[in-house]
C-alpha cells in the first residue's frame, strides 16, 4: 500500500492508503462506513496499530475483525472475512480513522470569528472534538454539496436522501429551489435545509447548535416562498373571471373544457363561493409548498 517515507501516522497518510484502494472495493467500503457498520476502532498495543470491528453487510449480528498497521513506510491491512486483506472493511475501518484524524485537525485548527463567514462547515460546529467519526463525515460531506450547489447544479430530494437518509423517497425527484442563482454563505444554505427538513417534519441534526436557527435568513427564505407562489394566482384568477361568461357561452364551454366540472359548480350560487374558495386555497398551499421543498 502507501509508502510515506518517515513520517508519523496521520491523516494525510491515511488519506493517501484510502486512494490506493480500486474503485470497486473502495465503492463498496464506503457504503459499509456510510451504513454505520463499523462497530469499533481502538488502537493497540503496538505504535500505529488499530483494530476494529466491522458489521457483514448481510448478516449484522456477525462481525468481521480488522487489523490496520502502519509500519512507518507501508500499511498492513488485514480481515477475518474471506478475502483476508484489504478488502471493504479495512476501507471502511480506514475511512472511520480518517475522520478520526480530521476531527482532531479541525479541533486543534484557530475557531472562524463569525459563522456568517465560515470557511467550512466545520466552523459551525460548537467543539468539532466531540463529534463521532459518522458526525465528522456528515459535516465533510455537507461542505461537498455546498460547494456542488455553489456550482449551479440543482439539488433534488435524491440529493438531500443521501445526506438525510429518512428524506422521503416519494420526494426523490423533487426539485428543491435552494436560492440557486444567490452565493450563500454556508450558513444561509444550512438555514435552507433546516427549513426544508421542518417541513418533512425530519430531524434535524444538533452539531451547530445556534446556528440551526432560521430567524437570521427568514427574510431570504420568505422572499423565495412569495416568488414561488405567484405563479399560481393567474390560474386563481382566471377561475374567478368565469363568473362574468355570459350564460350561452358558459353552458359550452363548461360542457368540453376539461375543467368543466369545476366552471359548472357557478350555476349553484349556494356552493361557488365554497368551492372557488377551496380551490384558492388548494392552489396556495400547493404553492407554498412548492417552494419550501
Ligand atoms: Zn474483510
Amino acid at each position: 500500500m502507501s509508502s510515506l517515507v518517515g513520517r508519523a501516522l496521520n491523516f494525510e497518510i491515511v488519506e493517501a492508503a484510502l486512494k490506493d484502494f480500486g474503485h470497486t472495493v473502495a465503492c463498496a467500503g464506503k457504503r459499509i462506513f456510510e451504513g454505520g457498520s463499523v462497530r469499533l476502532l481502538k488502537e493497540g498495543d503496538r505504535p500505529n496499530t488499530f483494530e476494529g470491528e466491522v458489521a457483514d453487510d448481510n448478516e449484522k449480528s456477525k462481525t468481521h475483525h480488522v487489523i490496520l498497521a502502519y509500519g512507518g513506510t507501508a500499511w498492513n491491512l488485514l480481515c477475518t472475512c474471506s478475502m483476508g486483506a484489504e478488502c471493504k472493511h479495512c476501507y471502511a475501518a480506514l475511512l472511520f480513522l480518517s475522520k478520526r484524524f480530521k476531527k482532531v485537525e479541525i479541533a486543534s485548527e484557530k475557531p472562524e470569528p463569525s459563522p456568517k463567514k465560515a470557511r467550512d462547515f466545520f466552523a459551525l460546529v460548537a467543539d468539532p472534538a466531540k463529534l463521532t467519526e459518522r458526525q465528522t463525515d456528515f459535516v465533510e460531506r455537507l461542505d461537498d454539496f455546498y460547494q456542488t450547489h455553489q456550482d449551479g447544479d440543482k439539488v433534488n430530494g435524491r440529493v438531500l436522501k443521501a445526506l438525510f437518509p429518512k428524506w422521503p423517497e416519494a420526494d426523490y425527484w423533487l426539485e428543491i429551489p435552494i436560492a440557486p442563482r444567490i452565493k450563500l454563505s454556508r450558513l444561509q444554505f444550512w438555514h435552507f435545509l433546516v427549513v426544508n427538513l421542518q417541513a418533512q417534519k425530519l430531524p434535524i441534526p444538533d452539531y451547530f447548535g445556534e446556528s440551526n436557527d432560521t430567524s437570521a435568513s427568514a427574510d431570504l427564505i420568505d422572499k423565495r416562498v412569495t416568488k414561488s407562489c405567484r405563479g399560481a394566482q393567474p390560474r386563481i384568477s382566471k377561475l374567478y373571471s368565469l363568473r362574468t361568461i355570459p350564460n350561452r357561452i358558459a353552458s359550452r364551454w363548461d360542457r368540453y373544457h376539461p375543467a368543466r366540472q369545476l366552471a359548472s359548480t357557478r350555476w349553484v350560487p349556494a356552493n361557488t363561493q365554497k368551492r372557488v374558495a377551496a380551490v384558492s386555497g388548494f392552489q396556495q398551499r400547493k404553492g407554498k409548498r412548492k417552494c419550501l421543498i
